[in-house]
């Protein structure tokens, strides 16, 4: 598969006033909104929704899936505290923005997908932008065993709880955040491992992701 990335579509600072809607919202990191600023969302879904790419929408991106929106990817990647280096398994890779997002951060990422179109497409798209990350086609409700510990894990699908294989494949002192609730809606989640057996939970907002599907979800 070829991509082409020609871009006939001028932004007209639609990523800067993005990246001011979403301070006024509350994101507050200035290193992740330099981040929102400088990915070109664009790129990650078709064409047809290109005038509307910096606007804070979510898209179809096929399979019945879609990019979450602008919001999302910068809440989420606020709450992990991305340090240089650290290693981070991303649960739910779709097109790969919020992955590029995460590169970009500093972070060294395990991203895993399970459904294949999408698993293919963005293996090629990424490195085409320049991005590298680890890519694996599988059920991430398990995590990624061989590869923990991970400092950080972000799932960026809805899960009906938090899965306990999860918080067993982070670091002392790592950081999980997980979107849990029903169907309709769900309740942003972090935890953080305290130490071997103690886990400190917050629940923040709430937010409509689609279902994480697998053994230890939906
Ligand atoms: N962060 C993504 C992006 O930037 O495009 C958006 C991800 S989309 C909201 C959620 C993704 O999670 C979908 O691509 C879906 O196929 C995937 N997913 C759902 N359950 C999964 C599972 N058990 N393992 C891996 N991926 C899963």
């Amino acid at each position: 598969m070829a991509f082409k990335f020609i871009d006939n579509y001028r932004e007209k600072g639609a990523r800067k006033k993005l990246v001011e809607e979403l301070r006024k919202r509350g994101i507050a990191d200035e290193k992740v909104l330099a981040v929102i600023g400088k990915v070109k969302r664009h790129y990650f879904f078709d064409e047809t929704f290109w005038a509307q790419a910096y606007l804070d929408k979510a898209f179809p991106i096929g399979e019945g899936q879609t990019i979450s929106n602008p919001y999302t990817v910068a809440y989420q990647s606020e709450l992990l505290h991305i340090k240089k280096g650290d290693k981070v398994l991303e649960i739910g890779t779709g097109c790969g923005y919020q992955t590029c997002v995460l590169i970009e951060l500093g972070a060294d990422v395990y991203t895993i997908e399970r459904q294949e179109k999408l698993y293919q497409r963005t293996i090629q798209v990424l490195p085409h932008l320049g991005y590298k990350a680890h890519f694996f086609l599988g059920d991430g409700s398990k995590g990624i065993a061989e590869h923990a510990p991970y400092d950080k894990i972000i799932v960026t699908a809805g899960a009906p709880m938090v899965p306990q294989i999860l918080l067993r494949q982070l670091k002392i002192g790592g950081i999980l955040v997980i979107p849990v609730g029903d169907e309709k809606e769900q309740k942003m989640v972090t935890v953080i491992r305290i130490n071997e057996n103690d886990f400190e939970k917050i629940v923040l907002d709430t937010f409509r992701f689609v279902p994480l599907l697998g053994d230890q979800a939906w």
